[in-house]
C-alpha cells in the first residue's frame, strides 16, 4: 500500500495537472470534482487518503462498496461514488451506502435503486457507450432519451448527468472525439453534469466539460492484483 508521503506527492502532481487542465479550458478548480478511484485498495489506503484530505472516492464493486462504508463510517462528509456495472441483487448496497452512481443503463437497476433507496435521491449518471463497443456497458446514444423518460419520474433518483468511458487510448487526444460527443448528448438532453476521464485523459475530458474525473492509479499508483 502507498506511504502518505508518496500520496501527498501524487497528489498534489494530479492537482497540478487538474489545475493546468481548468485553467486552458477557461474554468474553475472548483467545477470540477475529482473522484478518487479506490477500487481493490484496502480500507486503510481509503483512510490515508481521507486524512490527506481528499471526500470524494470511487469503487466498482457493490460489496466492496458496502464494506468500506461500514469501514470507514467515522469519516465525516466522506462522499462514496458507485462507478461499476450493477447487477439488481446488489443494487441494495448502492443505495444504502452510495451518494452517487455514475453507471446507470438498465430500467430494473433503476426501479431497485428507488425502491431501495431511503433519505436524500441517489444522484446518478446514465452511462452512455459512446464508441458503440460490443464489449463495453452503457446505453447507445439515441436510446438514451427514451431511457430517460422511463427513469426520471422514480422517486429516490435524481438523474444528474452523462458518464462514458471512451475505448482504452493510446494517446489522451484519443478519446477527446468520444469526450465531445457525450458533453453534445448532455447539453441535448439538458444534463448538465459529466463524469469522463481518468488518469491517462482527464485533462483532455475537462477541455470537453467534465464535471467529474475519475482518478485511480495517479493518486494510488497500480492497483493490487
Ligand atoms: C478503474 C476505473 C477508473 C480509474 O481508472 P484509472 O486509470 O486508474 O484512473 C475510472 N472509472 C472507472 C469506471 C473505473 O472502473
Amino acid at each position: 500500500m502507498i506511504d502518505p508521503r508518496a500520496l501527498a506527492a501524487n497528489l498534489a502532481a494530479v492537482e497540478q495537472r487538474l489545475a493546468t487542465a481548468c485553467a486552458r479550458a477557461g474554468r474553475a478548480r472548483a467545477e470540477v470534482q475529482l473522484v478518487a478511484v479506490t477500487k481493490r485498495h484496502p480500507p486503510g489506503l481509503v483512510r490515508l487518503a481521507y486524512e490527506a484530505g481528499l471526500r470524494h472516492f470511487g469503487e466498482n464493486y457493490a460489496q466492496e462498496l458496502r464494506d468500506k462504508h461500514a469501514a470507514l463510517s467515522d469519516c465525516a462528509g466522506l462522499r462514496w461514488h458507485a462507478i461499476g456495472p450493477l447487477q439488481t441483487k446488489n443494487a441494495r448496497y448502492v443505495a444504502k451506502a452510495a451518494h452517487v452512481f455514475h453507471a446507470l443503463d438498465r430500467l430494473e437497476v433503476a426501479q431497485e435503486l428507488s425502491r431501495r433507496r431511503v433519505g436524500a435521491a441517489l444522484e446518478c449518471f446514465v452511462e452512455v457507450n459512446v464508441a458503440g463497443e460490443a464489449s463495453k456497458a452503457g446505453l447507445a446514444p439515441e436510446a438514451v432519451s427514451a431511457f430517460l423518460e422511463q427513469v426520471l419520474p422514480l422517486p429516490g433518483l435524481a438523474v444528474v448527468g452523462l458518464m462514458g468511458m471512451p475505448p482504452l487510448a493510446v494517446s489522451p487526444e484519443d478519446s477527446r472525439a468520444a469526450f465531445r460527443q457525450l458533453a453534445s448528448l448532455g447539453r441535448a438532453l439538458g444534463l448538465p453534469s459529466l463524469s469522463m476521464g481518468t488518469t491517462g485523459d482527464f485533462e483532455v475530458a475537462i477541455e470537453e466539460g467534465a464535471t467529474h474525473v475519475r482518478v485511480g492509479t495517479a493518486l494510488f499508483g497500480e492497483r493490487p492484483g
